[in-house]
């Protein structure tokens, strides 16, 4: 926008309302036009790239709601205020639910016009300010994703392929005491590696929603993928791990390997916060638009005031021999679920255990469609 010089769009019937809108414009240092009904006003939003348009709602032609509606879809930044003569409660919230920023009722003062055209001038930077501010905001962080992608991960990578040929020999002859040291090397720089990896998924898990393209799949399959990755833990930390009743009618709409990586992480981590002997319950139910898969564990659990947080980037609950974790992972969960449409719910009790619940949204069915999918009740 020029700040000098706003530019301002009047699309009004009357012939002196608008002449008497462009005199109190014009002397304020507005770049005014004027279209005397909607169609030649939409089309000169193109061309002359208003910051302001006034519409009146009555006009002969595409009425006035029908105009509000086509420039918001055209620009979201352009502010519109309406004018109306019958200024009914009614049809002035009905443009705002169109789109409009305020209404002038008819007749209005010079002053009236300049108080409203000023604060829509502010609205107007406000939303011109987010919106580079929220590209900026990207630019940045693509620009972040490449800076970890190549200059910190591809280096880290070098340097572990060198200590393989070290600990292998390849390079001369190594001592017991110099093998152990370059196999705690390889621990860390793997932990390193790990860390970065989980970070960029989760950078780029937008991306990929993007470029995916999800697809219609069923979830018990995904989940029995899930729980054979994580039985190597379980059976490890001695945690029974109990899988009851998932619906195999469950279908899901979105992309498999995200989805997989939802379950892989909470029944890790319900394994990880166990105690020795303890056990781990997937089990699926409906809750409105939702199906829900509970995962439900006999673990350590998580102080009550913590619970808000769980999820947070980097975020871990402080406690004696935290099991070791990156604060990474559920956060990855919640940016899957945001990008499928579910949520997370966190139900935890000290000492006791935690419920980790995930809402998925029923895919809907086209009409006449029904049992295509194999939704039949008989396939519980
Ligand atoms: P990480 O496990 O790598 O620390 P997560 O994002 O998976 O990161 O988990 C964040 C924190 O939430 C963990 O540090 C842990 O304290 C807590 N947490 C996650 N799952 C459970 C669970 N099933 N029981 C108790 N605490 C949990």
């Amino acid at each position: 926008m020029d700040i000098n010089k706003p530019k301002i769009l009047i699309i009004d019937d009357e012939e002196t309302i608008c002449d008497a809108c462009s005199q109190v414009f014009i002397k304020d240092g507005y770049l005014v036009e004027i279209s005397l009904e909607g169609t030649s006003g939409l089309e000169k939003i193109d061309n002359f790239k208003p910051d302001i348009v006034l519409v009146d709602l009555k006009m002969p032609g595409i009425s006035g709601m029908e105009v509000l509606e086509k420039i918001a879809e055209k620009d979201r930044n352009i502010v519109l205020i309406v004018i109306t003569g019958y200024a009914s409660i009614e049809s002035a919230v009905e443009s705002m639910k169109r789109g409009a920023f305020d209404f002038l009722a008819k007749p209005f003062t010079p002053d009236e016009l300049r108080i409203i055209t000023r604060r829509a001038l502010e609205k107007r930077r406000a939303s011109l300010e987010a919106e580079r501010l929220k590209r900026e905001k990207e630019r940045m962080r693509q620009n972040f994703i490449s800076l970890v992608s190549h200059e910190l991960r591809t280096p880290l990578v070098a340097v572990m392929q060198y200590l393989e040929v070290l600990g292998g020999g390849i390079s001369g002859e190594v001592s017991k005491e110099q093998s152990k040291i370059i196999n705690r090397m390889k621990i860390r720089l793997n932990e390193l590696l790990k860390l970065i990896d989980r970070w960029l998924k989760l950078s780029r898990i937008e991306e990929l929603k993007l470029k995916e393209g999800f697809q219609d799949f069923s979830l018990s399959s995904v989940i029995g993928e899930a729980i054979d990755l994580v039985k190597p833990l379980a059976y490890e930390r001695n945690v029974n791990l109990k899988v009851k009743s998932i619906a195999n009618n469950i279908i899901i709409n979105g992309d498999k390997e995200m989805i997989k990586e939802i379950f892989t992480n909470l029944i890790n981590n319900s394994i990880k916060y166990n105690r020795e002997g303890g056990s781990v319950m997937v089990e699926s139910r409906e809750h409105e638009d939702f199906w829900v898969i509970d995962v439900s564990d006999t673990g350590i659990g998580i102080p009550e005031q913590e619970i808000a947080h769980i999820g947070e980037e980097f975020y871990r609950v402080k406690r004696e021999g935290n099991a070791a974790g990156s604060g990474l992972g559920l956060a990855i969960v919640k940016k899957i679920l945001d990008v499928h449409n579910g949520k997370l719910e966190i139900k935890s009790k000290l000492n006791q255990g935690s419920t980790f619940s995930v809402y998925l949204p029923k895919v809907k069915i086209a009409k006449g469609k029904e049992g295509l999918r194999g939704l039949g009740e008989g396939n519980k």
